[in-house]
């Protein structure tokens, strides 16, 4: 097997994003095994391969883009994953940050509104042997309800306000992870936790994602 095809990332090639990872405080080595093994190459347009494993985001089809490995190990610390836990992922992109919370959680649950995106992820996810991903093509905003109540929820697009049917699909003293705020604008990372008496929001970071939009995109 070839570099191109390689399942997983050599150590080297893994260390650089482990490096990013922990430059930007993630010190959870659950996570940072998965950003060491998961090979981010295989998510990434052949046009972009040679800055895979550079801390930046890259485009991806349908305008949208893979989030940086920095912001991807950031959430995935914040969202807490147990081994036993049932993730919801709104937004599956190129489905690289679906990978690494497949190394962590014991099934993982994926929306996406672009069906190229969802398709290509679902292959992706397939060949690598990444099994416990389910992907719909859908809006995520209105959450995955057969799949309810979720362990965690991430959100990787951004909102201007809480979603609340997937605040309703979070788990009680479950967490929610998702950048709020307008699109045109530099967002701020939400950690939100279900609590008996409420959410509780604690504020992670500023961040610059691509907008939550309504509906399922036209082919
Ligand atoms: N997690 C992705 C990042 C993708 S960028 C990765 O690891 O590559 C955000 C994605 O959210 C885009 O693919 C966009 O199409 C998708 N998206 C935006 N609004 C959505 C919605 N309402 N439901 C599902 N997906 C949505």
């Amino acid at each position: 097997m070839n570099a191109d095809t390689a399942r997983v990332q050599s150590k080297e090639e893994g260390l650089r994003l482990v490096l990013a990872a922990r430059g930007a405080g993630v010190r959870n080595q659950r996570v940072l095994e998965a950003m060491e093994t998961v090979p981010r190459r295989r998510f990434v347009e052949a046009l972009f391969e040679n800055q895979a494993l550079d801390n930046t985001a890259l485009p991806i089809p349908c305008g949208q883009t893979i989030s940086q490995p920095a912001i991807v190990a950031q959430m995935t610390e914040a969202l807490d994953v147990g081994p036993r836990d049932k993730v919801l992922e709104v937004g599956t992109g190129s489905g690289y940050q679906a990978a690494i919370l497949s190394r962590l959680a014991r099934r993982v649950y994926s929306i996406e509104r672009h069906p190229p995106l969802a398709r290509t992820a679902q292959q992706r996810l397939r060949a690598l042997g990444y099994n416990n991903v389910a992907i719909k093509i859908g809006d995520g905003a209105r959450g995955w309800i057969e799949q309810a109540p979720f362990d965690s929820i991430i959100v990787t697009a951004a909102a201007e306000d809480l979603p609340s049917a997937l605040y309703e699909q979070l788990r009680l003293n479950g967490v929610m992870v998702l950048p709020v705020g307008r699109t045109d604008a530099t967002q701020t990372l939400l950690k939100v936790e279900k609590r008996p008496e409420g959410p509780s929001y604690t504020e992670l970071a500023l961040v610059r994602f691509v907008p939550l939009l309504e509906g399922v995109a036209k082919e």
